[in-house]
């Protein structure tokens, strides 16, 4: 491994060559078979770049000016939110590169919550501004890239609905097929409908997203399809990109805390490698506490961490209408303790209640997201009473989807502000105007 480098520039060209490391046993290999499992203890795989892992600070510097100058380029590579940072990914020729300008997501300013919880810094990174509505379209675009790379014409996954979206849209960009297995009636309308008019195969199966991703082990050892769930270490590259623009857009300077929901535990584990690479180049001096929200009726990792401190998972039946992260069996669940553990970050559940009223407050602000992504707010209000987070300290909540991937949800609550149907008259408005206005 490298100490020093006396030629940024020389490595940049290579930066990119990678090999595959166990996340259990630390075994290294070049590959891995095709459920990305290690070939010693079956564990799951990371990424890992020997070109650069010792650069240090002034290969990290170059960097930082190259994205840079990327962001006023009109190349479809550096338009991206994921490939503009393509020294810290694996090397894909160009010309496999499948992007839809994925990322550059805005980081949004809280007011209300942020005055009721005494954070006056408190953000949110909304991924759902991705090109099919959540943050799956950073990693599918680094994994599908790999996956023509290499010369597969079909890809699959599993979902709860997110990826599949987001799968089928970027293997209809790529020209591939797509085949996507879900939990039947458990999927909401919106992510369904997407995934069909972007011409996947939809296969629903009378199982849960455990169930269906079980089946998809089975079916991707015997049939040519590449794997696109969390699973795929290359998919983790492409998500970790979120932790780069964040940085870039807080000028450099980590949060205190990041706060991202967890369902399969793979996104957590992302962002956290994504925050530990810019600390091994310099770029950052402290890594932000990286904390887990887990809805109450899905809290493998609550409650794995709270009774045997991540040693071994305890797998729940999961139950709950943030459908995104309905997952009892998480494939990820040891890099997410990792990196719980790493960052020093906290793990913790909330219930239906807390989520609904957390993205109703969410809403008022006019910032929209699925029901997965307001656990995080309801999250951090947890934490904020019990004392982890401190007033004053800095947090970003990761809005992991958007708000119209699931309109039923907010069609199913009692609908506030809504009059009528009433007589179409000017007169009838008025007068039930200054009924709802009167006293103001
Ligand atoms: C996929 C997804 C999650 C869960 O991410 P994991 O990596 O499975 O933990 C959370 N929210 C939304 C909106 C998602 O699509
Ligand atoms: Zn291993």
């Amino acid at each position: 491994m490298k100490t020093t480098l006396p030629n940024p520039a020389g490595i940049i060209s290579s930066a990119g060559a990678h090999a595959l490391r166990c996340v259990h046993c630390g075994v290294v290999q070049a590959t891995t078979d095709r459920m990305f499992r290690c070939h010693e203890c079956s564990e799951l795989v990371e990424v890992i770049y020997p070109e650069w892992s010792g650069a240090g600070r002034e290969f990290g510097l170059r960097l930082k000016e190259i994205w840079r100058e990327r962001k006023a380029s009109t190349l479809p590579e550096d338009q991206s939110g994921v490939w503009r940072f393509r020294e810290l990914l694996p090397q894909v020729d160009g010309k496999h590169i499948v992007t839809m300008c994925e990322g550059n997501t805005p980081l949004l300013r809280l007011t209300a919550a942020a005055r009721a919880l005494g954070l006056p810094n408190l953000m949110v990174k909304h991924q759902g501004m991705n090109p099919t509505g959540s943050f799956k379209d950073t990693g599918i675009s680094a994994a599908i890239s790999v996956a023509r790379s290499q010369g597969f014409s079909i890809v699959c996954c599993a979902s709860t609905g997110n990826t599949s979206a987001s799968v089928a849209a970027y293997a209809a960009r790529a020209g591939i097929k797509s085949i996507v297995l879900l939990p039947a009636g458990q999927v909401t309308s919106g992510k369904l409908a997407q995934a069909l008019e972007y011409g996947a195969h939809v296969l629903q199966l009378h199982t849960d997203f455990d169930g269906c991703l079980t089946v998809l082990h089975e079916v991707v050892n015997k049939f040519p399809a590449y794997l696109l769930n969390s699973l795929n270490p290359y998919r983790l590259e492409g998500q970790k990109t979120v932790a780069f623009e964040m940085m870039e857009q807080l000028d450099w300077q980590a949060p205190d805390h990041v706060i991202v929901p967890g369902g399969n535990l793979a996104n957590s584990s992302a962002l956290g490698k994504g925050f530990l690479e810019l600390q091994q180049l310099g770029l950052i001096r402290s890594l932000p506490k990286i904390s887990i929200i887990q809805a109450a009726g899905a809290n493998p990792l609550v409650r794995t961490m709270r009774e045997n401190g991540g040693t071994e998972l305890i797998r729940v039946n999961a139950e709950t209408r943030a459908t995104a992260i309905r997952i009892g069996n998480p494939a990820s669940w040891r890099k997410a303790a990792t990196i719980l553990k790493t960052t020093g970050g906290a793990c913790e559940d909330v219930t239906e209640k807390e989520i609904a009223q957390a993205k109703a407050e969410l809403g008022a602000e006019g910032v929209g997201c699925e029901p997965a992504s307001a656990a995080t707010l309801a999250g951090l209000k947890k934490l904020v009473h019990a004392g982890f987070v401190k007033a004053g300290e800095s947090a970003v909540l990761v809005l992991t989807g958007h708000m119209l991937k699931d309109v039923d949800y907010m069609l199913s609550d009692q609908v506030k502000r809504v009059y009528g149907p009433m007589d179409a008259a000017p007169a009838t408005v008025i007068k039930t105007l200054e009924t709802i206005y009167a006293g103001n």
